[in-house]
């Protein structure tokens, strides 16, 4: 079950099949259930859980993934009538935020979003996990195990939530060292540029292109997730810094848009944001859509923007045609064929405050 058309489930549905990929499962069954709202005790209703139940049996399958968030009650439910795992929307971007973290932070940040979503899932939680320990999913581990679930089963709420208070005031003390770092590149006069932009659009890509900076490009969604700050000049020698943020997708859950507050607070605080946008996806303006819901709820819809439209080289001419009436004012370009850079170098040029201009006056 999913918000919206036919067509807008089956989209949702193969993202979500990509992010499974990327928490590096193997999707053997694809489904969709037609229903106006989902049912409060299973989600699915009782009559599909039941079918999903015979697949699963038929398939080996160790883990049902549902597209959306479900209720504590849900979860547990479900797991009782399929006999496996089972793992939503929100828990499955938890987990793959939770692989790709690498700095302190970040680190720091998804674990207080799991235990923010585990805390009122504490029962389904363990019982799932102790199923598992009784050796009914060969192997263990995967989706939703990582991070704080998989050493926590036996940890009380009182324990998880004086937890999540240090992290808290630890996220809070690396907030403050960022803000004081920022407060000294703002001294020093240096503009600052974000790029932001649904996952998989060319972020990396193009990071690379405008500053030779090595960064790791992968056709994996989230391959971005700690903010990268890169010196880049503009095309009349001005530096500034570049700041690529975290990957945006659709539904990004509210626990982790919390989470990375602090550290989207660079976009907040930079002078232009580059919007970057997929332009081969097959909807453009729903990614732009839902970037834009996430700006929104960081404060940072009055930072200049410009849309940068790439993969044009992906692109059939039609479709060029019908984006550019939707988006007069964007750039277009190919960070992968370099088309369109040095026409954005020069957009940034003049979208860039410059400096007041020093004059010093030497007295003999
Ligand atoms: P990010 O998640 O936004 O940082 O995106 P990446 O820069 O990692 O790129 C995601 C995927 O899109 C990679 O496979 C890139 O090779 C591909 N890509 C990036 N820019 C272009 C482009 O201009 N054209 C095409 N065809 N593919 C691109």
């Amino acid at each position: 079950w999913t918000e919206g058309t036919a067509v807008d489930a089956q989209r949702s549905l193969a993202e979500l099949a990509a992010l499974a990929e990327t928490a590096g499962s193997e999707v053997l069954e694809a489904f969709v259930q037609r229903r106006d709202k989902p049912d409060a005790a299973t989600y699915v209703g009782s009559g599909k859980a039941n079918e999903i139940r015979d697949i699963v049996a038929a398939t080996g399958a160790d883990t049902v993934i549902c597209d959306g968030e479900l209720t504590p009650g849900q979860l547990n439910q479900l797991e009782k009538v399929l006999k496996v795992k089972v793992v939503d929307r929100t828990a499955l971007i938890l987990d793959i935020f939770a692989q790709h973290a690498t700095s302190r932070e970040g680190k720091a940040q998804v674990e207080l979003a799991q235990m923010q979503y585990m805390l009122p899932r504490l029962r389904g939680w363990g019982e799932s996990l102790s199923r598992q320990a009784g050796g009914r999913v060969a192997g263990g581990g995967g989706i939703g195990t990582r991070g704080p679930g998989e050493t926590k089963i036996e940890t009380d709420r009182r324990r998880i939530r004086s937890r999540v208070s240090k992290l808290r005031r630890e996220i809070a003390g690396m907030a403050t060292a960022r803000t004081t770092q920022r407060n000294s590149r703002d001294r020093n006069a240096t503009p600052s540029v974000a790029i932001a932009g649904y996952t998989n659009a060319g972020k990396s890509s193009l990071l690379n292109q405008l500053t030779d900076a090595g960064v790791l490009v992968q056709d994996a969604l989230f391959a971005t997730l700690d903010p990268t700050v890169r010196r880049a000049e503009t095309v009349d020698g001005r530096e500034y810094t570049l700041t690529d943020t975290v990957g945006f997708v659709r539904h990004l859950p509210h626990q982790l848009v919390d989470a990375f507050r602090s550290t989207l607070e660079e976009v907040a605080a930079s002078d232009l944001l580059l919007h970057i946008v997929d332009g081969s996806d097959p909807d453009p303006l729903g990614q732009i859509n839902a970037v834009h819901v996430v700006l929104n709820d960081i404060d940072a819809s009055s930072v200049p923007e410009l849309i940068v439209v790439n993969k044009v080289d992906a692109m059939s001419e039609e479709d060029v045609l019908l984006l550019r009436q939707a988006l007069p004012g964007a750039v277009w370009i190919s960070a992968r064929t370099g088309e369109g850079i040095e026409a954005l170098r020069d957009v940034i040029a003049a979208r860039l405050p410059h400096p007041a201009v020093h004059v010093e006056v030497l007295v003999p």
